[in-house]
This record gives structure tokens, C-alpha cells and sequence, in this order.
């Protein structure tokens, strides 16, 4: 191993590294050598023992969206049939309340495609209203929707230049502009519990769904102090 060479070598094995090493072994036709110290390659993937000896730790990336793997899919068409494997859990996100320890699951787009399994669990746990928001938002939001292609072509092409919206900025003015539209243009300088609670009743639900603004930068950050 000592005398081995590459025609390209790269010091640690993580997410990155991999797909960069895959990329130039197939489309550069380099040969390439992967340095990692640990005992694995995808670090970020990884559970270890954690803080408290004995106990592994949970210490990877959990939320994981297919269309992270979208180029790469359509670069590797062979990938699949090469081991690679794209699993699904059953519910993406979900709440547990700790007053009367009822429940709701926001499942996955592949155990629930229509998402009215997930909008029936909300109106028991929370109410119709929020059932009927919950729909309107998959409508204007989810899998097959216009602003799923704006947000693929945003992410997936070169920044425009200053002065010109981005696709997911046309998409939210258009947006705004249809009569039924959820929301209104003083809903996107709101931080996000504010904007959460012009949406849905109930408080559990406007947590959760502040979390996942929040968490996927999509909204400002939570008002410090907010009971
Ligand atoms: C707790 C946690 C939860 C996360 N959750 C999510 C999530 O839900 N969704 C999501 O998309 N992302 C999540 N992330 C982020 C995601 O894991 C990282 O963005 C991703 O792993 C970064 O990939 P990378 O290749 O840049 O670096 P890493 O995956 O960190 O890889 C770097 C590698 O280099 C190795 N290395 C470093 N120095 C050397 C050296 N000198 N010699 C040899 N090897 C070396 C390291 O051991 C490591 O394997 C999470 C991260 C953490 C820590």
C-alpha cells in the first residue's frame, strides 16, 4: 500500500469525498485513492459511542431527501443495480403531545402518495381546519407541484444574477398572487412561530411545523422569549 499511486488522492472519506472520487474514477477516468482515518468512509453517516461510555450515539445525518440524490442518480444510472439502495422511512416528521400523549405522524410521500392518511390523523389530533391547510399546503407544495420544479431548479443550476428572481422567488410571487393562496406578502417578514399561527390551530402543530421552517431555512428565525 505504501507504494501505491493515484491519479488523484483524497484525504477523507466523507460524503463529499465519495462522490467526488466516484465522479472522477467515472467521468475523469482517474484512478483515485480515499484516505479515511476513521474505521468507516461517510463519517456523517455513521453512529458512534457517544458522550456516555457504552452507549452508541445516534451521531448521522437523519433526515436525508431523495432529491439530494437526484444527479447523482441521473450521472450513475447503473447505481442501483451497482448495490445502491434509496430507503424510505414510514413517517418523515411527526408529534407526541405530552398533555394527552395523542399523536400525529406526517407520513412519507411513499407510504401515503395522496396525503390523506397524514391530513385524516390531523383532524383527530388537532382539527379539520388544520386538515384542510394541511392538503392546500401539499397541493401548492408537495411531490408533482410547481414549486418542487422551482425548488430543483434553484438548487441545481448557477445562482442569477443580482436584480433577477430566482425560480423559487417567481414561484412565490406567483404564489402570492392566486386567490387561493394560504398566506399574504406580510406573512414572509413574520419570524417563524408568528407565521406558524397564522396557519394552524393547533399549538403542537404550529411548533412542528416552525421546527421544519426553521430547520430547512425556509422562514426568519423564532422570537427569543415566545411562550
Ligand atoms: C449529528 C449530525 C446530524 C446531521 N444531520 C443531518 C441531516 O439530518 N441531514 C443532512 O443532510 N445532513 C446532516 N448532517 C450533516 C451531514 O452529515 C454533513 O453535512 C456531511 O456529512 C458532510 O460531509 P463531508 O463529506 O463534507 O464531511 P464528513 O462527512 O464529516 O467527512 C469528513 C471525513 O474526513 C475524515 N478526516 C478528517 N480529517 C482526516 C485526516 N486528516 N485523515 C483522514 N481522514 C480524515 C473524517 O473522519 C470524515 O470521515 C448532520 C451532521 C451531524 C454531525
Amino acid at each position: 500500500m505504501a507504494d501505491a499511486s493515484f491519479d488523484a488522492v483524497i484525504i477523507g472519506g466523507g460524503t463529499k469525498s465519495i462522490v467526488t472520487a466516484i465522479y472522477l474514477a467515472k467521468y475523469g477516468g482517474m484512478s483515485v485513492g480515499v484516505f479515511e482515518e476513521r474505521r468507516e468512509l461517510c463519517s456523517g453517516l455513521t453512529s458512534e459511542i457517544g458522550y456516555v461510555p457504552g452507549f452508541v450515539a445516534d451521531c448521522h445525518a437523519t433526515s436525508l431527501c431523495d432529491w439530494y440524490f437526484l444527479p447523482v442518480i441521473e450521472d450513475f444510472p447503473n447505481w442501483e443495480h451497482n448495490g445502491g439502495k434509496l430507503f424510505h422511512l414510514t413517517g418523515s416528521a411527526g408529534i407526541i403531545s405530552v398533555d394527552d400523549q395523542s399523536c400525529w405522524v406526517l407520513y412519507s410521500h411513499e407510504k401515503d402518495p395522496t396525503r390523506e392518511l397524514t391530513a385524516k390523523g390531523l383532524a383527530e389530533f388537532s382539527s379539520q381546519r388544520d386538515a384542510d391547510t394541511f392538503m392546500r399546503l401539499w397541493q401548492a407544495v408537495g411531490k408533482g407541484s410547481k414549486f418542487e420544479q422551482a425548488f430543483l431548479d434553484e438548487i441545481y443550476n448557477p445562482p442569477v444574477p443580482p436584480g433577477v428572481p430566482s425560480p423559487i422567488e417567481k414561484w412565490t410571487m406567483d404564489y402570492l398572487a392566486q386567490p387561493d393562496c394560504l398566506v399574504d406578502y406580510s406573512f414572509l417578514d413574520l419570524p417563524t412561530i408568528y407565521a406558524m399561527q397564522r396557519i394552524w390551530e393547533r399549538k403542537a402543530v404550529v411548533y412542528m411545523f416552525a421546527r421544519i421552517s426553521l430547520f430547512g431555512g425556509a422562514l426568519l428565525e423564532t422570537t427569543p422569549g415566545f411562550e
